[in-house]
């Protein structure tokens, strides 16, 4: 995207208030034209004088009147017009920076999770402060000056020359060479401008994801070696941005120096004119105040030009996670199921992340609604992307999810997400109190209702234990609760969006095994007359599965029960053997001690 175009859609989120907006660029034009009127009433007013002077006499206040009348209204209408643009400018520059930050938080927010594994929350949000407050800046510096600015330059400057041609054009010959300076100092500076923010990205990264991980670092004292790394990049920023800093530097220089040059230029031509009676004291004062004040045109858009070209790849960044389309997402005639009974079926599904190497393939299976069936099968043979087909984190590639019948593509989001409820292995607790993090599971919980959740979820008394009870803040991602608290809460949680599907995708594995027993009642009770999926890794967690489904590489490559698993002696049989030790289950002392087949 080149910097125009950004600086275009940049303008365009203005789309919210353009009434506003286009009267505030009219007053700039206006006020650019004010402006421009006063050094030429200045100009006329010597002319006036000198020409009284010339002819041996003083003016009189009436042959002046008119001239200092609208020199003075001139101003006054640049003043009151200049207030009233910035307040609006400000307020406007105030609710799109707001309006825009919203827009790009919920669309965050819809984006895939698998857009999330690939992009770093710190990023994210810094992507989301620089990206709307640079819009800002230029929002607000467009209309309280470059609009104006821009006016000055291209409309009013080529109006210099019907003053007086040759002053005219040594200006505008003066400001064009100006404003190439200024476009190489630009050009050099933009590739590297754009490595800087490079790096100031990944400090943002780097240091968010410290943060993240702050009992990692601290517990295996890596306080040090994070700090250098987090110096490092810091020395990379540096170093990056310092060649940008000189370029600046030979900007500020030649601005100074153009500007000098200029009035002495304009001084030096208009002398040899005025000696030639070519031009009149009037107009060399009007062209040298006219240089003053469109060289300080000029400073301003180059300053404008060189914020834009700061904060353009911010902005950029900021729009390219706009434009990240949710993959899956509504089509257009999506209808909400209302609550579904949870009879779940997947006919020949295949789902690829890359497109090349399958996730899983071939998947057919039917689910009855109310049962329960587990998930079982070694680290990356595809159980949880067969779950997130099911809650369309992703659309397969071949094949279809359906649920009571209907395919699942022809719901809406929100209405197949209801009927669905998910507890993961890291329970991810927002910030916040316990019965707000119950609350996301259905705001207009009654108090009765978030007990009885509790209640069931086994939750109750650890809640009732705390100082503030529901109120107690549980910290970030619930760090002030142990995980086997945190896992009752998500599982209270989900109770309470009471949905006919439940997916516990190893809901426990990152328990202990004693606080897993002491889960394995709430679960229950959670799974209750639902359809229920349970991925598992400790096998003794789902012996109660009636169906089991043993993946392999995509494949589900048996499927039975625990002991008819066991008994056919595949892969689910050495699974079971090598985490029981033993041929089958272990307190079972009927199939106990049964010994394997071997496996093929
Ligand atoms: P399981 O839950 O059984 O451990 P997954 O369904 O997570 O397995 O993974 C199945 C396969 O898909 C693995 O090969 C894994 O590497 C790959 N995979 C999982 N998630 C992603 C992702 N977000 N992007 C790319 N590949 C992925
Ligand atoms: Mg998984």
């Amino acid at each position: 995207m080149s910097i125009l175009s950004t600086y275009w859609r940049v303008l365009q989120f203005l789309g919210g208030e353009r009434r506003l907006a286009l009267i505030l660029a009219f007053a700039n034009l206006a006020l650019a034209a004010a402006q421009f009127a006063e050094p030429v009433l200045f100009g006329r007013i010597i002319d006036r004088l000198s020409s009284t002077e010339g002819a041996g006499r003083f003016p009189t206040f009436q042959e002046l009147l008119p001239l200092i009348g609208a020199w003075v209204g001139f101003g006054l209408f640049s003043i009151l017009a200049a207030v009233l643009v910035a307040l609006h400018s400000d307020r406007l520059a105030h609710r799109r920076r707001m309006a825009v930050t919203g827009l790009y938080f919920e669309h965050v927010l819809n984006l895939p999770l698998s857009f999330h594994a690939s992009v770093h929350s710190g990023r994210l949000l810094k992507t989301m402060l620089d990206g709307s407050s640079g819009m800002f800046g230029l929002w607000l510096s467009f209309f309280r000056e470059n609009c104006a600015s821009l006016a000055a330059l291209v409309f009013l400057l080529p109006l210099s020359l019907f003053l007086n041609w040759r002053l005219g054009s040594l200006l505008i010959v003066l400001l064009v060479l100006f404003g190439c300076l200024i476009a190489f100092v630009l050009h050099r500076t933009h590739a590297l401008q754009q490595s800087v923010e490079q790096y100031n990205s990944s400090l943002a990264e780097q240091a968010s994801d410290a943060l993240g991980n702050i009992s990692v670092i601290q517990s295996f004292t890596r306080i040090e070696l994070e700090a250098n790394a987090l110096r490092q990049i810091i020395d990379h920023v540096l170093a990056a941005q310092m060649p940008v800093l000189n370029w600046w530097a030979v900007a500020a220089v030649g601005a100074r120096a153009s500007a000098t040059l200029a009035l002495l230029g304009i001084f030096l031509l208009g002398t040899w004119l005025n000696l030639r009676g070519l031009a009149t004291i009037g107009q060399i004062v009007t062209f040298m105040n006219l240089a003053t004040m469109l060289i300080a045109r000029l400073e301003q858009v180059i300053g404008f030009f060189n914020t834009l070209f700061l904060q353009a790849p911010k902005m950029q960044d900021f729009f390219k996670v706009l434009d990240t389309v949710p993959r899956v997402a509504d089509s257009p005639k999506a209808i909400d199921p209302s609550r579904l009974h949870g009879r779940v079926s997947f006919e020949n599904v295949s789902f690829s992340y890359d497109g090349r190497k399958p996730a899983v393939s071939h998947l057919a299976f039917e689910v009855a609604a109310g049962e329960t069936v587990a998930l079982v099968g070694a680290t990356g043979s595809g159980k949880s992307t067969t779950l997130g087909l099911l809650h369309r984190v992703f659309d397969p590639q071949e094949g279809r999810v359906t649920i009571d019948g209907l395919d699942i593509r022809t719901m809406s989001l929100q209405g197949l997400r209801r009927n669905i409820g998910v507890v993961f292995q890291e329970p991810m607790l927002f910030a916040r109190s316990i019965e707000e993090n119950l609350r996301v599971g259905k705001p207009d919980a009654t108090p009765a209702e978030i007990a009885l959740a509790l209640e069931r979820s086994q939750a109750a008394d650890f809640v009732a234990r705390q100082e503030n009870g529901l109120a107690t803040i549980v910290g970030e991602r619930g760090r002030s609760l142990s995980g086997g608290e945190r896992q009752r809460l998500a599982i209270a949680r989900a109770l309470l969006k009471d949905p006919p599907i439940m997916i516990l995708d190893e809901a426990t594995s990152a328990l202990d095994a004693t606080t897993e027993r002491q889960l394995q009642e709430a679960l229950e009770t959670a799974t209750k007359g639902r359809t229920t999926f349970i991925i598992a890794h400790r096998l003794a967690t789902i012996r109660e599965a009636k169906r089991i489904f043993v993946f392999d590489h995509g494949h589900i490559v048996e499927t039975g029960s625990f002991d008819e698993l066991v008994a056919l002696g595949g892969r689910f049989a050495t699974l079971a053997k090598a985490q029981f030790m033993v041929g089958a289950r272990p307190e079972d002392p009927e199939t106990g001690g049964k010994p394997p087949k071997p496996s093929p």
